[in-house]
């Protein structure tokens, strides 16, 4: 992976960010990179229950991603509130290139991270999907790996946030909603150590289409 200036996260829901990447996104913050998240769906089914208030529930998740986002030194959120749940197609998410060549137009990311092509999750999957249709036009002027949630990939490179542990786990916890669900923090830890020694994330790049077209 490189070692990029600017680095755009797709994250379908917010903590997926955190989860996924968030120590190497500290770690990249750290080295005076600067991380723009964008979270793709609303997350109003991240509340089964009811536990929490609907009216303001999306918002509620936003203030919590960027709640975690301050404790990994990332600052730059965005969030596109796309209904979460209803599995889009390949026409719809062919809409999503469009917005994403002028989110990289605007930002001029060397490296973008997404969800992985394998993941259980509906709303991961179209967002992986979505990022394969933008490779497939070409479009894609960067480097785009996967990072994983919830499903296992096999690791193409690993990155040791050891060091970042701590933040990661402070992101965490400002995620109310949805500890209120789940221990984040034991799965956090389980996946981080499955691969070998110290706090591991682990990142499998997207497979970029074949193209003529010269760059
Ligand atoms: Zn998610």
């Amino acid at each position: 992976m490189i070692e990029a200036r600017r680095v755009l996260v797709l994250a379908p829901h917010a903590d997926d960010e955190v989860l996924g990447c968030g120590g190497t996104l500290a770690l990249f913050a750290e080295r005076g990179a600067r991380v723009t998240v964008v979270v793709v769906f609303d997350g109003a089914l991240g509340d089964p229950d009811g536990r929490f208030d609907g009216e303001g529930y999306a918002a509620r998740r936003a203030a919590e991603a960027r709640a975690g986002g301050a404790h990994l030194g990332v600052t730059s959120y965005r969030f596109w509130e796309l209904p979460e749940g209803h599995a889009p197609s390949d026409a719809e998410l062919r809409a999503f290139v469009p917005r994403l060549d002028a989110l990289a137009r605007e930002l001029r990311p060397e490296l973008v991270l997404a969800p992985w092509a394998g993941e259980a999750h509906a709303d991961h999957r179209a967002v992986a999907r979505a990022v394969e249709l933008w490779l497939a036009e070409g479009a894609a002027p960067t480097e785009v790996w996967g990072y994983e949630v919830w499903s296992d990939l096999a690791p193409e490179h690993l990155v040791d946030v050891s060091g970042v542990w701590p933040a990661k786990l402070a992101a965490l916890a400002e995620h109310d909603t949805q500890l209120a669900y789940r221990d984040l923090a034991a799965w956090c830890e389980a996946r981080a150590h499955r691969l070998g020694a110290g706090a591991l994330e682990a990142f499998r790049r997207f497979d970029v289409p074949v193209t003529t077209e010269v760059p």
